[in-house]
């Protein structure tokens, strides 16, 4: 497909890597790193990341590591640390040999903070942790010197010591880095290195330690000790970007990788954080982290999206150092457009009407060879049977019809897809006066060509009610009614927001009996329904689950023309 042919996007961190090249920088080589935390799922936000850092390791020959930022044991687990690698995979990266994890720098971090202390650039202070804010200042004013922060380096060696050993109670201190109470930039105002975290049980050391440090400590680094060439993260981390500096020029660091900074994905429609994707979980607003309505990679998965629509995705945003509210129009139309060209086409009934062809034999059944795809012939073909009793949609009949309705209707022809031309004789409703069944006749004349003297506009799915499968189908929308649920109104909480017709359950489809040895995953377009995969976790049973990954047009482009308005 089109993704191998186009030339890679640039952007201006390339641009960056280019001239860096140019300049023999770093001795040419090009090393990046994915530093995930392992305390949620990832999401497509952090697809974006992979892709850009992933993507410049592929391009420029280098390496991207796969590394781990393990510093909060007490929100980690190793169930985060599996998905992280499974997802990471899917998306097509591989990060080599070795899975880096910033815990297994903590000794070496410790000794840095040695060097600090040694040199007179960190102290302990015994300031808890109000009155460290307190000390801090604000934006508007300088900050107070902490009255720990003169104290000899004697004295800070040996009670940075006593911490490592346990003989502190969490809070009860920490060590900081001495720089300056006054700078304009808060980040630089003696922040912490360390603090004591007791009792918590480290998926990757264990009891091994009860310190743990910070991030704006192990960042820096756990770079240089891989020999990070570009550290790329997000926006936020500008302002640290002195401190991630200030720390590299003040111990032993072997190299000095370079920071730079891309803005975020926010996407429209969902929310991004891993706090509120946590408590969407955790509250049970969705089934799981691989809900297929959530926006994690997992999710995504679920749902039928394949990798390469995933990474066509994140090429089209590009990568800036603007805030953006991406559509969720861009995410739907790569997957559309991948699975257009790459999924089969089958025939399921998801509302369905029973049709009785009284003027087909009753003991006769056919079978039809159809084409699998309407435009790529090597996709071959299938045998479908066809038969006196068939199952349409409620929907392509109407007792009433609209003007310019051109499906079935009473005394009506419409085509079957691939099969004959039926008209419709009689209405059957039970006692209520619901339609239960149509009676129709067929026009034996019409398999394969228009029928004679007249002219039938309509075409509609169906399938034969002998051998059809039951089964389960999940129609998904977006999880927010409001495009952007964190930002909607002020004191607003983002969950409001639900949309309460997310997913809708169809218990009763009846899809055809290809689909029965159809695999978990696998993605087909049911005919003018949209594009559904076999649901992973629901193979078993009798009756198979598909989810609707994406309709085939978009329905949402209207309401949005209207919320616009
Ligand atoms: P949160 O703050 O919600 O916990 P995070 O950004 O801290 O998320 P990490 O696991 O630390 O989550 O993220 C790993 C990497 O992915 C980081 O380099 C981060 O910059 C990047 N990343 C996370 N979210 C996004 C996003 N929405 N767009 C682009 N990159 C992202
Ligand atoms: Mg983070």
């Amino acid at each position: 497909m089109s993704q191998e042919q186009n030339p890679k996007p640039t952007n201006f961190i390339r641009q960056i890597i280019d001239k860096d090249l140019a300049a023999n920088k770093n001795d040419g080589r090009v090393v990046t790193r994915f530093p995930p935390e392992p305390n949620g799922y990832l999401h497509i936000g952090h697809a974006k990341s992979i892709v850009l850092n992933f993507g410049i390791a592929q391009d420029y020959q280098g390496h991207c590591n796969l590394r781990f930022d393990d510093t909060n044991p007490h929100k980690e687990n190793v169930e985060f640390v599996e998905s992280i690698q499974k997802d990471v995979k899917w998306l097509g990266y591989e990060w080599g040999d070795k899975v880096y994890f910033a815990s297994d720098y903590f000794e070496q971090l410790y000794a840095f903070g040695v060097e600090l202390i040694k040199k007179g650039k960190a102290f302990v202070c015994d300031l808890n942790a109000d009155q460290i804010r307190e000390y801090r200042g604000t934006l508007k004013e300088p900050g107070k010197p902490s009255p720990f922060r003169d104290r000899s380096v004697e004295e800070n060696l040996e009670l940075f010591k006593r911490i490592r050993d346990g003989e502190f109670a969490d809070g009860e201190k920490v060590l900081r880095a001495k720089i300056d109470m006054a700078s304009p930039n808060i980040n630089l105002r003696d922040p912490t290195l360390y603090r004591i975290r007791h009792g918590v049980i480290h998926h990757q050391t264990g009891e091994a330690w009860c310190i743990y440090p910070m991030y704006d400590f192990t960042h820096p680094i756990s770079d240089a000790l891989e020999g990070i060439t570009h550290s790329i993260c997000t926006l936020e981390f500008e302002d640290h970007r002195p401190l991630y500096d200030w720390i590299l020029d003040n111990i032993s660091a072997p190299c000095h990788p370079q920071q730079i900074e891309f803005s975020r994905l926010n996407l429209q429609y969902t929310v991004m954080s891993k706090r509120k994707l946590t408590e969407l979980v955790s509250e049970g607003h969705v089934e799981g982290w691989d809900d297929p309505r959530m926006p994690t990679i997992a999710g995504l998965r679920r749902r039928g999206f394949t990798p390469a629509a995933v990474r066509e995705f994140c090429d089209r945003i590009g990568v800036t150092k603007s805030d953006n509210l991406v559509e969720m129009g861009v995410l739907e139309d790569c997957i559309r457009t991948d699975l257009n060209e790459t999924s089969p086409r089958r025939m399921a009934v998801l509302h369905p009407l029973k049709v009785v062809i009284t003027s087909y034999p009753e003991d006769q059944t056919e079978e039809l060879e159809v084409a699998n795809h309407p435009q790529d012939e090597g996709m071959g073909t299938r045998k479908i049977p066809f038969g006196r009793e068939i199952y349409i949609d409620r929907a392509d009949f109407e007792e009433v019809p609209p003007k310019k309705y051109k499906r079935l209707i009473p005394g009506g022809e419409v085509r079957l897809r691939n099969s004959y031309v039926i008209r419709c004789d009689e209405i059957i409703k039970d006692n209520h006066g619901e339609i239960i069944e149509l009676h129709c006749s067929h026009d034996p004349d019409t398999m394969g060509k228009n029928p004679e003297g007249r002219k039938v506009k309509g075409v509609i799915h169906w399938v034969a009610a002998a051998q059809a499968v039951e089964a389960e189908v999940r129609l998904y929308d977006r999880l927010f009614s409001h495009p952007n649920p964190d930002g909607a109104k002020e004191g607003k909480d983002y969950k409001e927001y639900l949309n309460p017709d997310s997913l809708r359950t169809l218990t009763h489809c009846y899809i055809e009996s290809n689909l029965a040895t159809a695999k978990p995953g696998e993605q087909f377009q049911f005919e003018r329904e949209g594009y559904f995969c076999l649901d992973e976790a629901h193979i078993s049973g009798n009756r198979p689950v598909f989810n609707r990954t994406v309709t085939l047009r978009d329905t949402w482009a209207k309401v949005e023309q209207q919320v616009k308005k």
